[in-house]
């Protein structure tokens, strides 16, 4: 586990961590930026890659607190993607027969301000005993997502002891890792970490990577290591106004990732979390990004532009929408079912 020093966690912190950097805060354009209930957290070789003289950097957006954040709309949720709905038991979620998320850590290497579940990760405490036993007894799991919270967070012990249960069991197949821990601080990736992701075998790991300036020599030698332990690896990027709502930008991010052999695999609508309109782009600019990504990219490189439907239905192709009205999104689902979206919910 990384030392706390390693991490940025108030505004006190980062400006000790400009005085270490020789950063004149006075230059930094923080002045009146406020705490949030949800904590910064910045790993200091994230903040490393910011450049702290522009406020405008990408980077920075995703992780300095922004008095925006108290703007919360009537429609934003808490539980943006209904995974309450869909919990039969602490620590797990159930949206689709073959597939279940087991979310056993609240812990993250980063806070990313517009976290989809930052409202509830401190809800998320999972009972690892019932979690495991649910997954036993139920026969048509055939894969078992790592969710969290970040499961690179969890302990090796912890790790080590639940992938162990998990392949013990015959009808799990396929056991997948979703963080965000390689493209925020790839040193958490250690030897015994990659030891575990090779007795998951077979395993992917999809890795939440949002902007080019992301994919470092570390990031790279970490995706080199996770490759050599076998792991299958995948990507996914949400889609964030200020950050990368541009087809050059998310060109560069998806083609450096599969020059390291990473497949773009989700592009996220930002999801209806509390707080976070200021992140939000609309429905109609994102097709339009993939509509020229499409035009002008390897197909390797285009990841599938997806929204979750706040009842919980889990992941829907943006593109299966359809524009009914001036504010209405709609699409049906293989089972008949109807979903709508309001546009107006979608767009600043
Ligand atoms: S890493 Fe994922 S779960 Fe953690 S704060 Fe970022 S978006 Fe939220």
């Amino acid at each position: 586990m990384p030392h706390s020093t390693d991490f940025i966690t108030s505004i006190p912190s980062l400006l000790a961590y400009f005085k270490t950097k020789g950063i004149d805060h006075t230059k930094t354009h923080i002045t009146g930026i406020m705490e949030h209930p949800f904590p910064l957290l910045i790993p200091t070789y994230y903040a490393n890659l910011i450049d702290w003289y522009d406020p405008h950097d990408p980077l920075r957006k995703m992780v300095l607190t922004d008095n925006l954040e108290k703007v919360e709309l009537p429609h934003e949720l808490d539980d943006p993607i209904g995974d309450v709905a869909h919990s039969p038991t602490p620590g797990i979620v159930h949206r689709h027969s073959d597939r279940c998320l087991l979310m056993l850590t609240n812990a993250c290497a980063v806070h990313c301000r517009f976290c989809f579940r930052k409202n509830i990760l401190d809800k998320n405490a999972a009972d690892l005993g019932k979690a495991l036993s649910y997954i036993r007894s139920h026969t048509e799991i055939w894969e078992v997502i790592f969710s969290g919270g970040d499961p690179f967070m969890l302990t090796n012990h912890t790790l080590q002891k639940v992938v162990t249960t998990l392949r013990s069991m015959p009808h799990v197949k396929m056991i997948r890792f979703h963080t965000r821990t390689p493209a925020v601080n790839p040193q958490q990736v250690t030897p015994d970490l990659l030891s575990i992701l090779k007795q998951s075998s077979p395993c992917s790991v999809v890795l939440h990577v949002n902007h080019p300036k992301e994919v470092t020599n570390e990031f790279i030698e970490s995706v080199k290591n996770m490759q050599q332990a076998g792991v299958m690896l995948l990507s996914q990027t949400v889609l964030l106004k200020g950050v990368n709502d541009d087809a050059k930008i998310l060109e560069e991010l998806f083609k450096k990732l599969v020059e390291c052999g990473v497949k773009p695999y989700y592009l996220h609508h930002l999801d209806l979390t509390k707080g976070t309109n200021h992140f939000r782009t609309s429905i109609a600019k994102g097709k339009e990004i993939m509509q020229q990504l499409r035009a002008n990219v390897s197909g390797l490189c285009i990841p599938e532009y997806v929204i979750d439907s706040p009842e919980g239905y889990g992941k829907i192709p943006v593109f299966w929408f359809n524009h009914t009205s001036e504010h209405t999104y709609e699409a049906t689902t293989l089972d008949g079912k109807k979903i709508i979206i309001q546009s107006n919910t979608l767009t600043k």
